[in-house]
């Protein structure tokens, strides 16, 4: 075998049998995907991929996987060598801050272009929110990297997209970075970016106007079914309101079927969602679901970094690490620190200096509530109450009251933290987070049931909260 044969077939095959074996296969898939067949020569079996990111990783998770499901399937000892594709470079994930000094030296940021024409303000569309401004880290990798594969072909693999987060994680944004690409590659393209509660005003006020004459039910499905991208932010905004979730449902099925790229952000994974047509909630779950987390600290610096560019603000790098470590909620509270900072170097027109900073931070440091509190200051309060080790919250032993020191206290760590039932899940011994909703609800059922309950979670919360003042 070799020479000018086509060995695409088995590359393709290979890839499934990765897949097949994999844990995490929603990533396996995403890389594997970005894998495309160059050529063989003799014993090399040449592929190439978007980024040298996409060549890392798979080197170091999956090379050796797809080589042998490839012998397998040929028979030939072949060795993959992987090409770097210089068509399409994604920012690459290590040493994040250090990359983004060298593109932003490369590539000095322009002040963003807003060239608001009418086409494009009837899309829904935000021109500032693009892939260029969007600051990559471990947290948001994979979805970013979602992101830029619909944009490059939409309605294909990764449909629909659900992103899910908390607030301030860059959900919008990259929903309407998405938007912004597809519409620049194929401007005629017939796109709606909207909010979820935009879509049930909308459906309301037509079924109110709907008569015989107007056809304003008519015109309203009309007016979706013939997108050829829909994104809708915000969707839990539609729990509850079942006719609004109905029409949607047929929306969602006429698009889906005519291959027309969907997008759905939420402040939660799908399953999570109350008051929600089930039927829904399974197309959801068909496509890609991605969430976003809380960017580490490099990742806050570098956001830092790129936005006081964009800001005209000069922070020496001590100031940056600051900031970075007092800000670790969302990148909205980065933005709303450094426009602070920004006035008040207007109003004192002096050097921006620790001092001033401080100062300038304030009220976005006593607004984040319980400020920067570690899931690890939780368990060891929640354990010297109930008289164990931190140890014991992680590990497997199941009595009844290490179980119920565990649910307590992921449900404090829940109600004082911004992580995800997913986050909390690792930090807590790798559970699961269907284990972390199971203890949210139980606890918030005793909480409902037994006064008691209520009182001892709230001297939790003040205890851990008192301990996290003392520590920091
Ligand atoms: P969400 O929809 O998740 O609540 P947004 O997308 O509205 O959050 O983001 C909040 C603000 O932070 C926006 O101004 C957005 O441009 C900015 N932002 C969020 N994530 C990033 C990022 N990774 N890089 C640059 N800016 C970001
Ligand atoms: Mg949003």
């Amino acid at each position: 075998m070799g020479g000018n044969l086509d060995l695409r077939p088995f590359l393709d095959e290979s890839k499934k049998i990765v897949v097949s074996n994999e844990e995490k296969k929603a990533e396996a898939e995403f890389y594997l995907n970005g894998v495309e067949y160059v050529r063989v020569e003799g014993e090399n079996f040449v592929v190439s991929v978007p980024s040298t990111l996409f060549r890392d990783q798979l080197q170091k998770y999956l090379l050796s996987k797809l080589e042998n499901s490839l012998k397998l399937l040929t028979g030939q000892d072949f060795k993959i060598i992987v090409e770097v594709s210089t068509s399409f470079q994604a920012p690459p994930s290590a040493n994040i801050g250090e990359t983004i000094e060298t593109r932003t030296q490369q590539n000095p940021i322009h002040p963003i272009q807003i060239n608001l024409n009418k086409d494009r303000s009837a899309t829904g569309l935000n021109p500032a929110m693009t892939f260029e401004n969007f600051i990559v880290g471990e947290e948001n990798l994979l979805a970013y990297n979602t992101a830029v594969a619909i944009s490059k072909n939409p309605g294909n693999d990764y449909n629909p997209l659900f992103l899910y987060g908390s607030v301030g994680l860059g959900k919008t944004h990259l929903m309407h970075a998405i938007g912004n690409a597809i519409l620049q590659n194929n401007p005629g393209i017939n796109i709606r970016c909207i909010p979820s509660e935009t879509f049930v005003s909308e459906f309301v006020s037509h079924v109110l106007n709907n008569s015989a004459k107007t056809n304003a039910m008519k015109k309203f499905k009309e007016q979706y079914r013939k997108l050829d991208v829909l994104l809708l932010d915000d969707i839990y905004d539609l729990q509850g309101k079942e006719e609004s979730q109905e029409e949607l449902f047929h929306t969602f099925n006429e698009l889906y079927d005519h291959k027309k790229q969907i997008v759905f952000t939420c402040d939660r994974p799908p399953r999570e969602l109350k008051k929600f047509n089930e039927r829904l909630i399974s197309r959801f779950v068909r496509g890609s679901i991605r969430d976003l987390k809380v960017p580490s600290w490099e990742t806050r610096c570098a956001i830092i970094k790129k936005k006081i560019e964009l800001l005209h603000l000069n922070l020496s790098d001590e100031i940056i690490k600051h900031v970075a470590t007092q800000i670790n909620s969302n990148v909205r509270d980065l933005e709303s620190a450094l426009t602070n900072i920004r006035s008040y170097a207007d109003l004192i027109n002096e050097d921006i200096t620790m001092e001033v900073v401080q100062k300038a931070i304030l009220p976005i440091t006593n607004s984040t509530g319980y400020g920067s509190i570690s899931i690890d200051t939780i368990q060891r309060v929640i354990a010297s109450y109930f008289n164990i080790t931190s140890k014991e919250l992680k590990d497997k032993r199941k009595t009844k009251n290490i179980a119920l020191a565990r649910q307590v206290a992921m449900y404090i760590a829940r109600e004082m933290t911004e992580k995800s039932t997913t986050d909390i899940g690792l930090e807590f011994g790798g559970r699961d987070h269907t284990t972390v909703m199971h203890a949210l609800n139980k606890i918030e059922n005793l909480i409902k049931t037994d006064p008691k309950m209520d009182s001892v979670i709230q001297n939790l919360i003040n205890l851990c909260r008192e301990q996290h003042q003392f520590s920091s």
